[in-house]
């Protein structure tokens, strides 16, 4: 058995940022720190930041007047930044900055009277933060069809989760050309993830098997494993080493490794520790 693994793996430069924040604060006051829902999503980070002393809660009702709040490296929506403000907590804004130049982008073509189209997905917190920041006024589409229904328009931008198909993207992004008199496309979907989609892609055609670490909430893991699929290779999606099976693999196999962006070093180690046990 070969085991290759993808050139970026492990964090992005967002998660990094976020989980260093974290640890910083931590070191100063660990009775205080509180984190408005999960910064990023692993559970496996999650559960290590919490054995350090991180408190989650699911709204700043929660958490007690004084205290540190960490928001998520998906932003955070205007509305509980104020609620914040109010209560005079210490905030520890982590969002990535391509989230925030996105939320930016978004704001901007609000204001200038576009039609905000946004190719994403609305339950993500990082797009229903932004469409707290755009008071809802946009369009969310997943596919062509919804494209096609959309009705002749003087003014459409167009914008993406950062976490999206870069492929797709661009295919909505043509289908868009006959739908209005001015068209502005904001690339929004960030690097790591487009390199990564391309790693993925690439590695995916030369192996017989891919395994995909990382979260199952996870937005960019889920597209690395449906972009293996389309390979038309086997891909498995797991979080940690438990999951493996030996079953899975023969011994003159070719596998692949690749990463979410907020998968930690120590889950993919781990896993290939396991591989190559079974290796000898
Ligand atoms: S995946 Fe991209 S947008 Fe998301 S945290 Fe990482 S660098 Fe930022």
């Amino acid at each position: 058995m070969k085991i290759v693994l993808a050139k970026e793996i492990g964090f992005c430069s967002g998660v990094k940022n976020s989980v260093n924040l974290t640890k910083t604060v931590l070191k100063t006051d660990k009775k205080r720190i509180y984190m408005l829902g999960p910064i990023v999503h692993n559970l496996q980070v999650i559960e290590m930041l919490q054995k350090e002393g991180v408190k989650i809660v699911d709204s700043i009702e929660e958490i007690p007047e004084g205290s540190t709040v960490i928001t998520r490296a998906h932003g955070v929506s205007p509305s509980i930044l104020q609620e914040a403000l109010t209560k005079k907590l210490n905030i520890i804004d982590t969002t990535c900055p391509y989230v925030k130049k996105a939320q930016e982008i978004a704001k901007y073509l609000n204001e200038e009277d576009y039609l905000v189209i946004i190719f994403g997905d609305k339950r993500h917190p990082e797009i229903s933060n932004m469409l707290d920041i755009i008071h809802n006024n946009a369009l969310m589409v997943d596919n062509i069809a919804e494209i096609r229904e959309i009705k002749f328009q003087k003014k459409i931008g167009l914008l993406s989760q950062t976490t999206k198909n870069f492929s797709n993207f661009r295919e909505l992004s043509s289908n868009l050309l006959d739908k209005t008199e001015e068209l502005r496309i904001f690339n929004t979907i960030c690097k790591a993830t487009i390199k990564r989609q391309k790693n993925a892609r690439e590695l995916a055609k030369v192996v017989d098997i891919m395994l995909v670490i990382g979260g199952k909430e996870s937005a960019n893991t889920s597209r690395l494993v449906e972009i293996c699929r389309q390979q038309g290779v086997k891909t498995y999606h797991l979080e940690t080493k438990g999951q493996l099976e030996y079953t899975w693999f023969h011994p003159e196999d070719r596998v692949g490794i690749t990463s979410g962006t907020s998968t930690p070093d120590w889950s993919i180690n781990e896993i290939v520790e396991q591989l190559e046990k079974w290796q000898v």
